[in-house]
């Protein structure tokens, strides 16, 4: 087993960092995180180094590369600013390797080459005000007409919605047809007829834009269809563990930035005359924080060779996304107790990270579904 990064990944990494030294520092993080204003111009510079096209096949114009250079990537966008990964995860996971996993030739040629470039952008559109965890209960219909589809029903918490050229929206499509059979899977450009969006206002992460849909008699041709009529779900499941992949290099890159703050923190701050990572109490502390971001970060680590031998992984999938999740909430909490005041001002970077945080444990699939897939893998 090799640990070691290879020279072009390690490049790589070095060229995430002058890159978002350049195009989004940390006071730019501040200002968007403060002004909820998405970081939307960073799909260029993540296409001029080639970020975009890390898992694509040649002939659309990526770089064949392994879904590990991915996560190193993801991870170091994660370390810099969690809304940077946010718009890697949604480009990639929901768009790209949808694509690539379960569209079709003509939809490959057209649509891969133009997100390798940084000229498109996709919002996964699955959840329902009745269909959140039990996504299989979704009740947005799609209705055969002559040359394609009529849509009608609500999404709801759809991320980065106002700015995606399609939504990926998952719609029952087979008359009659209950939980997770007869859903088709459609690529509804954003800008079509009909479509209305409300924001829905929350917590933290700011930057990732969340949107209230309705669907009221919109229009998608015959060819919005991705991958084949009534099996949306089995697609879906079969992009899995990109997404969940993608979260949990997010989460701890942004675990590892919360632990490298505190550990800062507790060189720098001097109480009863001495540092207060002198404190056993702190320092072991710290201990914790760090044990926890290296066990998460190997689970994901493994995934991502799992991945890339082509191996089964809806385990370790769903083992990625809980531990890393649940790892970013312990090490930001604890984060947020050793900077104390320091943490809470609104100037804090830990402050941001804290509140980020808690999204992770059930965005994209709660800890509980998680748990009850890796038992079920377990035949428990
Ligand atoms: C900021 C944000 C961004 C999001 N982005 C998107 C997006 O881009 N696209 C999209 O489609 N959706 C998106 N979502 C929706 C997200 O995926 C759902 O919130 C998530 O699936 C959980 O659904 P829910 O919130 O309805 O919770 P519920 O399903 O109502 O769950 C509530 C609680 O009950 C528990 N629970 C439910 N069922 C079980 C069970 N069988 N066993 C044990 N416990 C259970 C859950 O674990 C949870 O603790 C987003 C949500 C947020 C907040």
């Amino acid at each position: 087993m090799d640990f070691s990064l290879t020279s072009e990944q390690q490049a790589l990494l070095e060229s995430v960092d002058r890159m978002m030294a350049v195009h989004l520092p940390p006071e730019e993080v501040r200002r968007r995180d403060r002004a909820h204003e998405p970081p939307d111009h960073m799909l260029r510079p993540y296409a001029d180094l080639g970020l975009l096209a890390i898992p694509f096949p040649e002939e659309y114009g990526g770089l064949d590369g392994p879904w590990i250079t991915v996560t190193l990537a993801h991870e170091r966008l994660g370390y810099h600013a969690s809304m940077a990964g946010s718009l890697f995860s949604t480009t990639m996971g929901f768009g790209g390797m949808s694509i690539l996993t379960y569209g079709s030739d003509a939809q490959k040629k057209d649509l891969l080459p133009r997100l390798i470039k940084g000229e498109l952008r996709f919002s996964l559109a699955l959840t329902e005000p009745g269909a959140g965890s039990d996504a299989g209960a979704l009740i947005t219909r799609a209705r055969r007409v002559d040359g394609g589809w009529v849509v009608n029903g609500r999404k709801t918490w759809i991320s980065g919605a106002d700015v995606a050229d399609y939504l990926v929206t998952a719609c029952r499509t087979a008359e009659g047809s209950e939980g997770t059979a007869g859903i088709t899977m459609l690529l509804i450009p954003r800008q079509s007829k009909g479509i209305h969006m409300t924001e829905l206002e929350k917590v933290g992460n700011n930057c990732l834009t969340s949107w209230d849909i309705g669907f009221d008699d919109v229009f998608a041709p015959e060819d919005a269809v991705l991958g084949e009529e009534g099996r949306g779900f089995r697609h879906l499941m079969s992009t899995l563990q990109f997404s969940r992949a993608g979260q949990a290099a997010n989460v701890i890159g942004q675990s590892q930035r919360a632990v490298d703050i505190t550990v800062a923190h507790a060189k720098e701050r001097v109480q009863f005359g001495r540092p207060i990572g002198k404190f056993q109490v702190v320092a072991h502390r710290l201990a914790d924080m760090q044990t926890r971001v290296d066990q998460a970060r190997f689970v994901l680590y493994h995934l991502a060779w799992l991945v890339d031998q082509g191996r089964r992984c809806r385990k370790e999938a769903a083992q990625a996304k809980m531990v890393a999740s649940e790892c970013l909430q312990y090490v930001t909490n604890h984060g947020m107790q050793i900077l104390a005041s320091a943490g809470y001002a609104l100037e804090s970077d830990m402050q941001r990270l804290w509140r980020d945080s808690r999204l992770y444990t059930f965005g994209e699939g709660a800890t509980e579904i998680q748990r009850d897939i890796i038992a079920r893998e377990m035949g428990v």
